[in-house]
């Protein structure tokens, strides 16, 4: 028996990085998963790997979640679960972030969280009981320096999201968050390694362990957050960040 037997959940951004681990974990932990993913090939790579459902969904657009969702909970016969981890980065500051850059940014990163929240809701509540786990950031809670002012905020927005989620889906759904640190993925390989490989001094030089983290180290945080063993636990934000924020 694993820790998440018998649950039914949706990995959000699963194709990829810590959502991609954290279906995989879910999986070996005894979960039905659908990978929700834009990227078609990907997700359905993953999920045949893993033994998961792929459905296509671009979580800013609304009428994409709620057929993706629908279509994920109908392929499980319920849904128990929610992990939001799909997302995208932008690294420019307020004086060169073009409007548009901005706004996808929340749209994707932001209010994609809050659509998949909205569509999966009404399904965890008639399966009774149920956990959402949101993918947010170190940089939501301090950021690491300037710039990436679309990303920081999108990130914060999805901390506020998440309290004000689990106060009005409480007691029937607890509603988390991650902020993870640096961890290696395709979002970060350009700045995570230097051009021979080693570790990129910079970033590892702001975490107390001295190194980056890898998505298998969020899947664990987030299976603790969607399992029992955090049952009495709803409306933080849990930094996972090797010492980065010392929340
Ligand atoms: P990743 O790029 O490896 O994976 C992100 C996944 O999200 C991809 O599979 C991508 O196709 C999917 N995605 C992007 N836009 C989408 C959309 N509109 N609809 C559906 N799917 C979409 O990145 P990752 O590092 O695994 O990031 C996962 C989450 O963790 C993100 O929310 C990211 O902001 C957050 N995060 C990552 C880091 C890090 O250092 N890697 C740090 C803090 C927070």
């Amino acid at each position: 028996m694993g820790r998440l037997a018998g649950r039914r959940i949706i990995v959000t951004g699963g194709a990829s990085g810590i959502g991609r681990a954290t279906a995989r974990l879910f999986r070996q932990e005894g979960a039905s998963v659908a990978v929700l993913d834009r990227s078609d090939n990907a997700a359905k790579a993953v999920a045949d790997e893993i033994g998961a459902f792929a459905v296509t969904c671009d979580v800013s657009d609304p009428a994409s979640v709620s057929a993706a969702v629908a279509k994920a909970a109908e392929a499980m016969g319920g849904l128990d679960g929610v992990v939001n981890a799909a997302g995208i980065l932008s690294e420019t500051g307020i004086a060169d972030t073009p409007h548009d850059v901005f706004a996808r940014t929340l749209a994707v990163n932001l209010t994609g969280t809050f659509l998949v929240i909205q569509a999966a809701a009404p399904f965890i509540q008639a399966a009774g009981k149920g956990t959402i786990v949101n993918i947010a950031s170190g940089v939501g809670l301090i950021p690491t320096g300037p710039g990436s002012v679309a990303y920081v905020a999108s990130k914060a927005g999805v901390v506020g999201l998440t309290r004000s989620a689990a106060m009005e889906l409480a007691p029937t759904i607890r509603v988390n968050s991650v902020c993870p640190g640096a961890v290696e993925t395709a979002m970060t390989a350009a700045h995570i390694r230097t051009a021979d490989g080693a570790p990129n001094p910079a970033i590892a030089q702001r975490y107390a362990l001295g190194r980056h983290g890898q998505p298998e180290e969020l899947a664990a945080a987030i299976l603790f957050l969607t399992s029992d063993e955090s049952s009495f636990m709803t409306g933080i934000a849990l930094p996972v960040d090797g010492g980065r924020t010392f929340h």
